[in-house]
């Protein structure tokens, strides 16, 4: 079994590294190369040009957006009775173009975007959220097991990426909503530590209040895992969802401009906490 991995970013370094124990070559390729050359040396997967790369068995990818996707599957096109697994956080309707056109030449396009930030990357136990054809997901599953705690196939092609989009913006709502609570706490002088100690074994805890806010925000790191322009993709992909379904998506469309008070530039160069940094300066308080 040849399996491919394209896109050796803070998640996909991780995730490529655990396809290495099953019993298959691991062919990687990454945009800057000498990244594909040192996880090579370090992981025992080969490092091989992208016309090379195409032609496995499994092509994986992980790349910013769905943009760069489908122009990697237009300058590569890859070899008849593959499966390419899009583990980017992407536009649905991209990938049922992606499915629509690939099936015509027999390969099938499975978007299967993960959550369990890098931390999951580096244990294996990313959950992995799979769109597109269920005959296509039972061949892929074992292969998608090798960094996943869990896997859920959610329904027909994009349906994987609408899941992701819907799942983030969530989570940013969290991280917004349990700041703006900490704010009122701090502002009445109440210990943030404690308070945090209360959330977390109470019913408005989440991932947020339980890692995000300790870690990166209270500690002052912002340590960049995620960067806050893609999760600024994100939230866009949730409301053009919301646009198309004729929802109201109130409370998403509010998240949006929220986290749209980073500029695009900044966005890409920080972590997503550091967004919570626009609030502190607008409340006058430090989350600490
Ligand atoms: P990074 O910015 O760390 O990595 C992006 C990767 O894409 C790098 O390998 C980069 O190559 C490559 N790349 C960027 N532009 C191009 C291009 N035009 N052509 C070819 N390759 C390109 O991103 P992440 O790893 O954080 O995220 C990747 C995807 O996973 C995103 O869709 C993100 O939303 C999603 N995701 C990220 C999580 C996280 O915690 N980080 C969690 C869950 C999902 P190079 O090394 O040359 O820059």
């Amino acid at each position: 079994m040849r399996i491919g991995f394209i896109g050796l970013g803070a998640i996909g370094w991780h995730m490529a590294r655990h396809l290495t124990q099953l019993d298959a070559t691991v062919m990687v390729w990454n945009r800057t190369q000498r990244k594909a050359e040192a996880h090579a040396a370090q992981f025992a997967t080969v490092a091989v040009d992208l016309d090379v790369l195409v032609q496995a068995d499994f092509i994986f990818s992980c790349l910013p957006t769905s943009a760069e996707v489908e122009a990697m599957i237009a300058a590569h096109p890859p070899q008849s009775g593959s499966i390419w697994i899009d583990c980017t956080s992407g536009v649905p309707c991209s990938a049922q173009q992606l499915s629509h056109s690939l099936k015509l030449r027999n390969i099938e396009f499975l978007d299967a975007p993960v959550s369990g930030q890098t931390i999951g990357a580096e244990q294996g136990t990313l959950t992995v959220m799979v769109g597109g054809d269920a005959t296509a997901f039972e061949r892929a599953r074992a292969v998608i097991q090798a960094f996943a705690g869990k896997i859920e196939h959610v329904g027909e092609s994009g349906a994987g990426f609408a899941v992701k989009a819907i799942n983030n913006s969530l989570m940013a709502a969290n991280l917004w909503a349990l700041s703006e609570g900490l704010s009122v706490l701090k502002a009445r002088g109440v210990n943030l530590e404690a308070a945090l100690a209360c959330i977390n074994h109470s019913s408005g805890k989440s991932t947020m209040s339980e890692t995000v806010m300790p870690q990166k925000i209270m500690s002052r790191r912002f340590n960049k895992t995620f960067a806050l322009h893609l999760l600024q993709k994100d939230i866009g992909i949730a409301l053009d969802l919301i646009a198309e379904t004729q929802q109201q998506g109130r409370l998403l469309h509010a998240v949006q401009q929220l986290y749209a008070q980073t500029d695009r530039q900044t966005a890409e160069h920080v972590d997503f906490s550091a967004a919570i940094q626009v609030l502190e300066q607008s409340h006058q308080v430090l989350l600490n």
